[in-house]
Formats: C-alpha cells, structure tokens, sequence
C-alpha cells in the first residue's frame, strides 16, 4: 500500500481490543484506592498493636522495628495475591526521570516439588539492586556495583494490574553503599524535613505554636500530545528521541485557537476515562482533564498531596499515560516540545506550604496586608526566589525545555514572580506604610438573568514562570518529562532557608517591638520587598521589552541548559544544601555531572538519528522525486523543478556531510564544554539538515514522502 494511503487509513483505528473491556459505567466500576496498601486495608489486616505501630512510626517518621516488618510484610503480601499478584518489586527513582524496578516472584520452593508463598519484613525494607548501570555522577564507579533501595512506608504500596497478572509496587528510596542518595527521593524527603522545621519555628514565634510539623504540597498539572501509533512507528525521530526532528509546518497549526478545552475527541475522551480509571485504583486523585493549545496536545491534573506522595504519584501517571494509550491505538508524548512552531508540554508545579492541623501557609485570606503569617512566609518565598534564581533554572533545564523555555509560549527563562496586583499592593502598604487595601469587587455581567460575580483580587499571568495563584505558587517552567523531585527538593530547601534566615530577623524585631508580632512582621517585609522586588514582576514575559528591563534590573537570563546547570554546585547552592542537609556537595557534583551528560548524550542521538533519516529515507525519495521529473520529458517547466530539486538534494548532501562531522567530533573534554560544543555546533548543523529535508516535504511527490506530515500526526484523531 502506498505509504500515503496507509496513513490516512489510520484514522480508523481500531482500539487494540481495549475500548469497552472493563465497563466503566458500571457501578463499583472504580473504586478509588481500590488497589491501595492504605491505611484502612493496614487497619483491617494488621494485628492493632502492629497497626498502632506502623502508624506512630510514620507520624514521628521515625523508623519500624524491624520485628514487626514481618507482620507487615505476611500482610501486604497476603493481600497483594488476593489482588491476583504474583511478584513485587522495590520501585525507585533513579536520576533519570524515569522509575527502576526489579521484580522478585512470591514463591518459593518448599522442598517437596510445591511452592510456598514468602515474602519476609527483610525484603519489605531493604532490596540490593545490581545498581551499577545507573548514573551515578561519579559517586560510584561500575565495578562497585553495590546499592539499596528502602522502604519508604510513607508513601503507600500498590498493585498495578497488567492483562496477565499483577505487581506489587513497594516505593522505595535508593541509595549507595557509602551512603549517598542516588535518587530522587531521599533528597525530596530530606528537604520536605528542612522545611518543616524551618516552618515550625517560624510558626512558633508568630505565635502559631500548635503546628507539629509542616508538608510541603504538590499539584501538578501534566500536559501530553496523544498520536495515532502507526505515525509514531513510522517516525525513528520519535520513537528514539521523543521529539519530531523533521516536518515542515503545516498550512494548519494552532491559530485558530480551536483546541483549546475544546469538546475532547472521543477517542480521546474514552483513553482519558480509562486512564482515570486506573489512576483512581492507584489512589491517584484526578480531577481535571482537557485539551491544551496545541492540536493533539491535552492536560491531566490531581488534586495536590504532600510533596513526597504527590511525586511518585506523578511517575506513575506518566505510566500509566503511556500504557494505556496503546490500548487505544495511540503514543503518549510527554516530551517538552515534540513538535516544531506548536507549544511544547509543561508540567506545572503547583506548590504551597501546609500544617498538620490543616493550615494552608500560603493562604492570603480577605485581607492579605493584616495577614502576618501569610506576609512572612510569602516574602520568605520571594527572598528564595531571588537569591538561588540560577538553581531553579537549572533545577527546569534538560534539552527537550531549551526548545520551550524563551520560545513564544512558554514562561521565559528569567526566573521571576508574578504576585498579581492585590498582594503586590499588600506588600507595598506594609513595606511603605502607605496606601489603601484594593477592593476585591463583583463583576456585573448586564444581564440580570446572570448572577454577579465576585472578582479576584489578581488576574493571572501565562507568561509567568512563578506565578502565585490564589494560595499556592505555581513554578509553570517545569518540564513536561520531568521528575517532580528534584525541582521541589530546590524549592523547598531555599524556602527553608530563607525562613530561618528570616526567623532570626523576627526574633530580633520582635525583641524591639514589644512583642507585636504585626510590627515586627512589617520590619521584615519592608527588608524583603527593598531587597528583593526586583525578581517581582507582572507584565509580559514573553516581550522583548522584559529581556532589557530584566538585565537592567540585574536578573539572570540562562537560555540553554549548559547555562543554567553550573548553578547546581555554585558556592551558595552547596552551603544552603550543606547547611540543610540535603545533599552533600557530592550528591550535588554528581548530579550536575549526570545532568550534563544527559544533555551531551540525548543531543548525540538526535543528531545520529537526523543524519540516518536524512540519509536513508529523506535523500532517497528526493532523489526518487528527481527521476520521476526527468522521466517526465523535457521543457522550460520541467527544468525549472529539475533545477530546484538537485539544488535543495545538494544542499541537503552538504548538511548531512556537515552534521556527521561535527557529530564525529568528540568535542572538548567531557562535562559542560562538551555540552556546550553540542548546543553551539551540532544543534546548528542538525537545524540546516533538517531546513533543506522540510524544504524537500513541500516538493516531493506525497506518495514518495517517507514519513507521516504534522497534519497527520496531529489532526487525524
Ligand atoms: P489551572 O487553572 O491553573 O489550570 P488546575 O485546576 O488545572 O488549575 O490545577 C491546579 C492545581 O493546583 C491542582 O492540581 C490543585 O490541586 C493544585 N492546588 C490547589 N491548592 C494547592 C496547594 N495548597 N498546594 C499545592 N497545589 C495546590
Ligand atoms: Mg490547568
């Protein structure tokens, strides 16, 4: 079949034998949690003084007797079968943004030819994955093989069901055998620790002592491109790299701004229900579901939970996104920007600071310039924000977001905050003295059959990186693919930081203030807002006119990744890390160094992948396309095309050449030159190979084009 045709035959799709195989609409259908080693499961199934303990272990977070593990782990075990498991595994994050797991069976022999079902409270807390192909950064070498996962009993095993059996998913941290983390996890647990004391003692002298510890929380809201799989097969570009390295613009893109929470299509409708259905068994608490600017681009968003919980329920969502689109007949994308001249994916970090008796700290109430708690740990977040600007850029940089970042959509790559017009009259009024609080208002719609509406205090702001909204702050520069861990581990470490720092000022301004705990918090707003409003900012991000006010008031601008990632082990950033102990300057040079050579790495497939295509199915069918003009006879016409395509072929000829070369060149040393060789000399000769190849997709013969167009791929649903 020509290759044309069957791409247009895959609008038909079939759904994989998934659509209507679990009945949705039946009652019971999903049970949220339903696959949950809860806390009510924990209940029923373990003896009470066991349960108790587990329990008082987990709200001291101190560590379980391991005696007890085995109860725990008979339990878990028992239950995980009745959910049809036949093995566990110990999950963890490596520093890859993707999940790790190996799974060991339930069984084992009994000694007569039978089996026995085992699972010890040994094998519950530790497991010894060979875990020497993992990057580590230089913290280890590949000979020493020697890692441990954890038990992380915080965040809640589950089953995850799979057409022939179930698993057993253990959440787990992974470290090495000198004791440095190796993942994501452990450090995100440490820095939710820092800032909980750092909160708790700036509560106490704020005289909100009831507060025993402080969570940081997360709502992320994930946005994904869905294709049709047989463009996906039919493109290496996406299947190696995530991202189209090819395609000329299409006559149609997103202009018409007809996506947007557009109706959803119902293929796409039935895969998002399936999709929540799973999540919902998972104990993942999905609320929001709709279409995003981009055709084929779509948004999936929870409710928020602590940061600890809410990060791995965010990995298994990207799972689960993906998995399930298969079903249907489909790829999830989550890369930050698969397709060219469209808006790439974002993951934004919604995120605020929570105590334990229920308290949202970043919370303005009705009148935010009397609200003192509110005032002190917000200007702790701005302060943050300004001094470590260069660590959260660097915390949001990997080679899918330097598409992203800067370009017209997303947030640009000047970290700052937009606090919208009623906090930043709030802040004036306490810091000045002067001024009036501004009305919150109604809107009067003109009509009376429409009710009016109350009016926020603040618009929002899309082109924001930081943008407060409502009680929460949401860091929107995060990538689509990424792991929530480190980024949050960044946040709430410098929020712990400068909360102490700022808790040191209070106790003193509240010596000389008698006491008064509003006069002392205005003494420290008045300090942060001179110091640090620069980073505050609510105009256009996206306008060029941003780009000179932000160098003029003395901001950092850190385009690319090899910009921003030296930021990770700049002096500051090892003794805030240090000061906290979060992560040792060891943890932190071997993350930069593994973050540099993803970058250096997933460039060199891209480029290797580009040159490929170029070669083997692009040059082909232009050469192809060439002969079908010369067969074609001869006249002034005819020579004219002849003319144009030999021209574009050995212009095309010339890049591939170009790319391979530079590609070939191993570049200076490893580490950031490398990865600036990589941005300043192979990204250059990709982009021209790539401008001749979507030169040649508007001339050649369709039915010659060996790969699906943007049309295609993004408006055959
Ligand atoms: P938007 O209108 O910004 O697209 P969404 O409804 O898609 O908003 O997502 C907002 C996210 O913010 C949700 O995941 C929500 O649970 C989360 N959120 C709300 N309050 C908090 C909070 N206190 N801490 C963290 N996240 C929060
Ligand atoms: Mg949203």
């Amino acid at each position: 079949m020509p290759q044309r045709q069957q791409n247009v035959n895959a609008a038909q799709w079939s759904s994989n034998g998934a659509l209507g195989a679990s009945d949705l609409t039946e009652p019971n259908a999903s049970q949220f949690g339903d696959n949950v080693f809860s806390v009510t499961v924990q209940r029923q199934r373990l003896p009470k003084h066991t349960f108790n303990a587990l329990q008082a272990a987990l709200a001291e977070g101190s560590a379980l007797d391991p005696v007890l593990a085995d109860t725990v782990a008979q339990a878990m075990r028992e239950w995980a079968m009745e959910k049809g498991a036949t093995h566990y595994c110990h999950w963890f994050q490596p520093l890859t943004n993707l999940t790790a797991e190996k799974h060991d069976g339930f069984f084992e022999p009994n000694g007569n030819g039978g089996a026995l079902a085992e699972f010890s409270g040994k094998e519950l807390i530790q497991g010894e994955p060979d875990a020497s192909s993992f990057p580590s950064g230089g913290l280890r070498a590949t000979f020493e093989a020697r890692g441990y996962t954890a038990w992380d009993p915080t965040s809640p095993a589950v089953v995850m069901d799979n057409p022939n059996g179930a698993l057993l998913v253990i959440p787990t941290a992974f470290v090495s055998w000198t004791g440095d983390a190796l993942d994501h996890k452990i450090p995100l647990l440490r820095s939710m620790d820092a800032l909980s004391t750092a909160a708790v003692k700036a509560l106490e002298l704020l005289g909100e002592g009831e507060a025993e510890r402080v969570f940081t929380t997360i709502g992320p809201e994930q946005e994904y491109f869905l294709i049709d799989e047989q463009y996906y097969f039919e493109r290496p570009d996406l299947y190696t790299s995530g991202r189209t390295l090819f395609g000329a613009e299409p006559p149609k893109g997103q202009e018409l701004d007809e996506h947007y929470f557009g109706s959803i299509p119902e293929r796409v409708l039935a895969y998002m229900m399936e999709v929540e259905n799973e999540l919902m068994k998972l104990g993942i608490p999905i609320k929001t579901r709709h279409n995003e600017v981009a055709p084929a681009q779509y948004e999936i968003a929870p409710i928020f939970e602590n940061s600890n919980i809410s990060s791995d329920h965010q990995q298994l969502t990207m799972q689960v996104l993906q998995n399930v689109a298969r079903r249907y007949g489909m790829v999830c994308l989550l890369h930050e920007k698969p397709f060219k001249g469209l808006n790439g994916s974002g993951k934004h970090n919604n995120w605020s600071m929570g105590t334990d008796t229920g308290k949202n700290l970043l919370s303005p109430g009705d009148t935010p310039d009397t609200n003192a708690q509110f005032l002190f740990f917000c200007a702790a977040v701005i302060k943050a924000v300004k001094k470590h600007q260069g660590l959260l850029r660097a915390s949001i940089a990997n080679v899918g977001q330097d598409h992203r970042l800067g370009a017209n959509e997303a947030p640009p790559a000047i970290i700052s905050i937009f606090l919208g017009k009623e906090l930043e009259n709030a802040f004036e009024m306490v810091a000045t003295g002067k001024g009036t609080a501004l009305k919150k208002g109604v809107l009067n719609l003109g009509t009376d059959v429409l009710p009016t509406l109350p009016r926020d205090g603040g618009d929002r702001n899309r082109t924001s990186p930081f943008a407060f909204t409502g009680n929460r702050f949401e860091f929107r520069a995060v990538g689509s693919s990424m792991s929530l861990g480190f980024v949050n581990t960044v946040l709430n470490t410098i929020t712990a930081e400068s909360l102490n720092e700022l808790s040191t000022d209070l106790a003193k301004e509240l010596k000389s203030n008698k006491g008064d705990v509003f006069k002392a918090v205005a003494a420290i707003v008045k300090s942060v807002w001179e110091a640090d409003s620069e980073i505050v900012f609510d105009g256009d991000g996206y306008s060029d006119a941003w780009q000179k006010e932000a160098k003029k008031r003395g901001l950092l601008n850190l385009p690319t990744t090899p910009d921003a990632l030296p930021w990770i082990v700049e002096k500051q950033t090892v003794d805030s890390f240090k000061k906290w102990k979060v992560l040792s300057k060891r943890e932190l040079e071997s993350r930069y160094e593994v973050f540099v050579e993803q970058y250096s790495s997933k460039l060199n497939i891209e480029a290797e992948t580009t040159a490929t295509m170029a070669r083997t199915m692009i040059l082909p069918a232009a050469m192809r396309h060439a002969e079908i003009i010369d067969d074609a006879g001869e006249s002034a016409g005819l020579s004219k095309l002849a003319e144009e395509i030999t021209g574009i072929t050995d212009g095309l000829i010339e890049a591939i050449f170009a790319l391979e070369k530079a590609n070939d060149h191993d570049g200076p040393d490893g580490g950031v030159k490398h990865a600036t060789y990589m941005r300043d000399t192979v990204i250059p000769a990709m982009s021209a190979v790539r401008g001749y190849a979507d030169r040649l997709e508007r001339i050649v013969a369709n039915d010659l084009w060996p790969i699906p167009k943007y049309s295609e791929m993004l408006f055959i649903k």
